[in-house]
């Protein structure tokens, strides 16, 4: 007797790629090209999980015509038919191209005390919005920076908070991975039902919190802005400036 992990393997394996697909986007939150690849790979994976499924149970009696209708059920919900059609675009056409907006400003503890909203191109890592603010105030000798971002309060810390969306949808693209998962995951828990074994034998609800607030602001140390602003006075370039920044926080 083959136990349901075994039965569905290649479907589960699947679904917990994805699982951790999610986490690789949380990780790099702010790595415009590894949030992006972590998405695709998302993406990508969860439509082979219907796939895989019906493969794996095809030559059981009756499951082909009970799949095809909850199969649909599960196509047809709006986020993962709007999914799929984008996997078809990374697959076969072109890149995805996210919803990126930030707000640069100043944290005290939890939440904004002072920001100002920007576009943040998809392919820009964070880090560019605020190493622009430095270059660009220095070309005005520090006259601009109203949120005193180059300042000393001990208190408060320059901050960018990131927001990554997917048009024609409201939310975080994390907390729309998450309802794709979980809509994806129905869909093998039914399965597991239908063939009449326990769906508690597999993991099929994410036990840990996946959520936007937890790592969409990324702050910044006083010490690191001041260090590169005396190497900006002193005329590094932009990318060198973005190198250090790294190098900075790798050490911290
Ligand atoms: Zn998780």
């Amino acid at each position: 007797m083959s136990t349901i992990r075994e039965i569905i393997s290649s479907a589960y394996d699947r679904l917990e790629e994805a699982h951790w697909n999610i986490h690789q986007m949380e990780e790099n939150y702010h790595e415009s090209d590894p949030f992006r690849f972590a998405l695709n790979s998302f993406i990508r994976v969860i439509k082979e999980v219907p796939q895989i499924l019906q493969m794996e149970l095809q030559n059981r009696d009756g499951f082909k015509e009970w799949y095809i209708n909850r199969r649909r059920l599960t196509t047809q919900d709006p986020l993962i038919s709007d999914l799929f059609k984008k996997r078809d675009i990374v697959v076969h056409k072109s890149m995805l191209r996210p919803k990126s907006s930030a707000v640069l400003g100043i944290t005290e503890g939890r939440g904004f005390k002072l920001g100002l909203g920007l576009p943040l191109d998809p392919f820009q890592d964070s880090d560019v919005l605020i190493i622009q603010y430095l270059f660009l105030n220095n070309e005005k000798e520090g006259e601009e920076d109203i949120f005193g971002i180059l300042g000393s309060d001990e208190e408060s810390l320059p901050c960018i908070e990131r927001h990554w969306g997917l048009d024609p949808f409201e939310e975080g693209i994390l907390e729309l991975a998450v309802q794709a998962w979980n809509t994806i995951a129905s869909l093998i828990n039914d399965t597991v039902i239908w063939l009449g074994e326990d769906p508690s034998e597999l993991h099929l609800t994410l036990k840990c919190i996946h959520s936007s607030a937890a790592v969409s602001v990324r702050t910044y140390r006083r010490d690191w802005i001041q260090t590169i602003n005396s190497d900006i006075k002193k005329g590094i370039e932009f990318y060198e400036a973005m190198y250090k920044l790294k190098v900075l926080r790798h050490r911290a």
